[in-house]
């Protein structure tokens, strides 16, 4: 099988009689002569399910939309209308919700090394809880209870030693790991004695995230258990069991959904006996599959024998996953969507490196040119927001696509843009 697996794309997708792949109702080879390429096209209808999906599967306000997996006003504002929370994990992603109009009680602050600045920032804005991660973030809190500032809700972040599988760089369960008080080595009771003891936090609660683009439902049930089995006994308020459940990237692969991964995760709470509230943090799983990224081809070269490069219009600057994390991704022309794809061929982007892969080995259509337009389906997450000026390359364009609309959410990075810093 060599053509695209549709289910890949975006949830209002369509494909018009010529071929074309439409999305929100719109023709996307449109949506690309009107906002250029690179181009992130996000399906407004697929976020709003995915989040209801969320809010369905663990109640309103128990799912809490990881916003680093993408963040823009706009976002920020969908996921809060759908019922969500928003976790943030750096000063910087609490201002976009902010400015967004999120209400701060909606924001939960993450993060493994917060500055006492980000969090006199989260208790003068007064977040629903800061989750702390190291005795030195405590020291921070009492600091900053001495100045005057309100006395924050603050959850535990936990490693409860349950090794997720999935790529080392994501994974973050595990004892040997930057994030939180370790389980097995004593470190989190003694945090949890010490946060009872302080008069500078309020706890309410523990958490863990285990990693990211988890596609095994039993490695949620395990940490769960895990997790509550320490809780319990502490009759905390809350229970916070992370992120990271995955989505699949290419044909062939398959991933629990949202529902499945509430029904897992709520199941092995219930069997535990857990009376705490229990909520969840989802990024990728929200948003991934949402986007597209259009592009523009502008180089084919045939190596006889070796291999044939497209070269796109963007590359690790718009999507750095393929180089950090050898991901997949899958390639086709998005004005031929049923065409078979019987060329093989590397996708590569424009910045001065051989490492800048955006698909490493791509089923594309045969013929392929300079001009035609290439896409990547399921760039929804970690894409945007992990985006670099590399080479001085400008950011790309957000458009949000619904019935027949297209909303240009954030424009695209000019030159000057590239300057805005620069003092002389
Ligand atoms: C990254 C992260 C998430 C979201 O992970 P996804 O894989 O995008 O679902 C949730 N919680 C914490 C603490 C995280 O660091």
């Amino acid at each position: 099988m060599t053509s695209l697996p549709l289910h890949l794309l975006p949830a209002t997708s369509t494909v018009d009689d010529d071929g074309v792949l439409c999305v929100g109702g719109l023709r996307v080879p449109d949506l690309a002569a009107t906002f250029g390429t690179p181009l992130f096209v996000y399906d407004e209808v697929h976020l709003r399910r995915r989040c209801r999906e969320a809010v369905d599967a663990f109640g309103h306000q128990r799912a809490v939309y990881a916003t680093k997996a993408f963040l823009c006003k706009a976002m920020a504002r969908l996921a809060y209308e759908e019922g969500m929370l928003l976790d943030v994990a750096s000063g910087g992603e609490m201002h976009v919700a902010l400015a967004a109009g999120v209400p701060a009680d909606a924001l939960t602050l993450h993060g493994n090394n917060k500055s006492l600045d980000e969090l006199r920032m989260a208790l003068h804005e007064g977040v629903r809880y800061v989750v702390v991660d190291s005795d030195e973030e405590l020291d921070r809190l009492e600091m900053l209870h001495r100045e005057g500032l309100p006395v924050p809700r603050v959850v535990l972040r936990v490693t409860p030693g349950v090794h997720a599988h999935t790529h080392e760089y994501i994974s973050t369960g595990q004892d040997d790991s930057k994030f939180g008080f370790n389980l097995a080595n004593g470190a989190a009771a003694a945090a949890v004695d010490r946060a009872r003891r302080s008069s500078a936090v309020e706890l309410v609660g523990v958490h863990s995230h285990i990693g990211s683009n988890v596609f095994a439902v039993d490695s949620f049930a395990r940490a769960a258990e895990v997790m509550a089995r320490f809780a319990e006994p502490l009759e905390l308020p809350e229970l916070v069991l992370g992120g990271g459940l995955g989505v699949p990237y290419v044909g062939g692969e398959e991933a629990p959904t949202l529902t499945e991964w509430g029904r897992v995760v709520l199941d092995a709470c219930r069997s535990m006996g857990v009376t705490a509230r229990v909520s969840v943090e989802p990024g990728r799983s929200i948003v991934a599959a949402a986007a597209i990224t259009v592009y523009t081809v502008g180089v084919v070269k045939h190596l006889p024998g070796v291999r044939t490069y497209v070269a796109v219009d963007g590359g690790m600057s718009d999507n750095p996953r393929p180089v950090l994390y050898g991901s997949g991704y899958e390639a086709f022309a998005p004005d031929r969507v049923l065409d078979p794809r019987a060329g093989r061929a590397r996708v590569v982007g424009k910045h001065c490196e051989s490492g800048d892969v955006l698909v490493f080995d791509a089923a594309v259509p045969d013929g392929l040119r300079a001009g035609d337009l290439l896409a990547t389906p399921v760039t929804g997450a970690y894409g945007h927001s992990m985006a670099s000026n590399y080479n001085k390359l400008t950011r790309p364009p957000v458009v949000f696509v619904r019935d027949g609309d297209a909303r240009l959410v954030v424009r695209r990075e000019n030159y000057e843009d590239l300057l805005r810093c620069d003092l002389d």
